[in-house]
């Protein structure tokens, strides 16, 4: 996410290097280069002007002390202006005490509205909450059966009436199901279209008269760059926005958007969609993405990943294994599987400090190499799984294995080299710090 970002201004920050203060004269071309690389990462234009502009004058006005290189500097004065036009804290949603608190999800067809609505739903159980989904998208005949699946998935009550009332009289009859059965919270999901229309905006007018929401959560593709500020224009003057839900980022997207709509709304991004799973829903941490855009990785995030998908005793478990050096195939599947809860092993990469500008390629081919790896340790017995080195010992039973997994047996004698060569790093890095269970990857 976000890596063009990342890359240019990497790029005017070694503009700076070598001067020893921040002036109007040696600032041009890091700014020109910060404006470039909004541009290019989707930003719209106003924004961009209004950004650079900003951190111009911060920047030359900046003291710079002694020990700290200007562009140092710079980078945190472009840093401390990219989270405050992010929005600076972490906003949490709106909890009423005057109950049910009242969600309405907006935006167009095909942003995610249905996926954020289930993920949030999921999101507020996992805090306690008991949260209530309302099917309200009339237009798209799948949208019902779409959210009561992801409902049942992931056991949320979903209340519906088809599709030939209108929308606001089935949210206004979800509010009052709520009201009667002790929900806590409802989420409203509306339909969208293809364009801003003034149908939609009439709808969610209506459909916000009959329901009165605590919060109208624009839902924004990350996709769709520059065209979200006009997007969020139109929905904040037209409906009035509450915060915004940024999905789609572990694609390819410019990340331009993060930018353009709380500066045109004013209103925060509350969370992110990092994928098509259910699970995957993160809270907008704008000083993690600041530092991710900046190429400083964002090993908070990572950490807490690893916090809520670790269970400590298994990571000293782990831990111990690495340091004996009696790490197994066992193990290594179980990691795996702990990799796979925790998303993708690229979006764990791009994490990761100075991972940021991995290769897709490379992630790809390296995702491709474990599900290869998988295979062969399901072919093999539970003994040769917890000992590699009765493998080591028996040239036919590597064949076999090989051949089992549909490998052949170099594959299985180049899998078993590795894994002894990783054994051996293993062991060398568990001496060090580390993130408990993150180890297990082999070269
Ligand atoms: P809606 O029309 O706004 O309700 O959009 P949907 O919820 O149906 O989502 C449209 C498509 O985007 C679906 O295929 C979703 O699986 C996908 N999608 C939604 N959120 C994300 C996300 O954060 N990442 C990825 N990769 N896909 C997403």
């Amino acid at each position: 996410m976000f890596d063009d970002l990342s890359a240019s201004f990497e790029d005017a920050i070694k503009g700076l290097r070598g001067e020893n203060k921040i002036s109007e004269e040696n600032i041009g071309p890091a700014l020109k280069q910060v404006r470039r690389a909004l541009l290019e990462a989707d930003v719209s234009l106003s924004v961009v002007k209004e950004f650079v502009a900003e951190v111009g004058q911060k920047a030359i006005g900046a003291e710079v002390v002694r020990g700290v290189k200007p562009g140092q500097k710079f980078v945190e004065v472009v840093k401390q202006e990219l989270v405050e036009v992010m929005g600076g804290e972490n906003a949490p949603l709106a909890n009423v005490s005057e109950k049910p608190t009242v969600i309405l999800m907006a935006g167009l067809q095909g942003a995610g509205k249905t996926t954020a609505t289930a993920k949030l739903a999921l999101h507020l159980k996992d805090q306690g909450r008991k949260a209530l989904m309302v099917a309200a998208d009339v237009y798209r005949p799948a949208a019902i059966e779409q959210l009561t699946t992801l409902g049942s998935q992931i056991d949320i009550d979903v209340f519906s009436l088809g599709s030939n009332l209108k929308p606001e009289q089935i949210a206004a009859s979800g509010l009052e199901k709520a009201r009667n059965e002790g929900f806590d919270t409802l989420l409203v999901d509306t339909a969208g279209r293809l364009q801003i229309d003034s149908e939609m905006m009439d709808e969610m007018v209506r459909i916000r008269s009959a329901v009165n929401p605590d919060e109208v959560l624009l839902v924004v593709d990350s996709m769709i760059g520059q065209e979200a500020a006009e997007l969020t224009r139109a929905f904040h003057e037209k409906v009035g926005i509450t915060g915004a839900v940024l999905t789609k980022l572990d694609g390819d997207s410019r990340g331009g958007a993060a930018l353009s709509i709380k500066k045109i709304s004013g209103k925060p991004i509350k969370f992110i969609g990092t994928g098509e799973k259910v699970e995957a829903l993160e809270p907008f941490h704008p000083e993690r993405m600041a530092s991710r855009i900046l190429g400083m990785g964002d090993v908070l995030t990572l950490v807490e990943k690893a916090q809520k998908e670790v269970e400590i005793a298994d990571a000293e478990q782990m831990q111990k294994k690495f340091q004996e050096a009696s790490f197994d195939f066992s193990d290594f599947v179980k990691q795996m599987r702990l990799i796979k809860r925790m998303g993708s092993l690229g979006g764990l990469m791009k994490m990761i400090p100075g991972m940021n500008k991995i290769d897709d390629g490379m992630i790809k081919s390296g995702e491709e190499q474990l599900k290869r790896i998988e295979a062969m340790i399901g072919s093999m017995t539970p003994a040769e799984r917890t000992q590699p080195e009765l493998l080591a010992a028996q040239p036919s039973r590597r064949r076999r294995v090989a051949l089992g997994s549909g490998h052949t047996p170099a594959d299985m004698d180049k899998v078993l080299a590795d894994f002894q060569k990783m054994r051996g790093f293993m062991k060398q890095m568990s001496s060090g710090a580390g993130i408990p269970g993150m180890g297990g990857l082999p070269g």
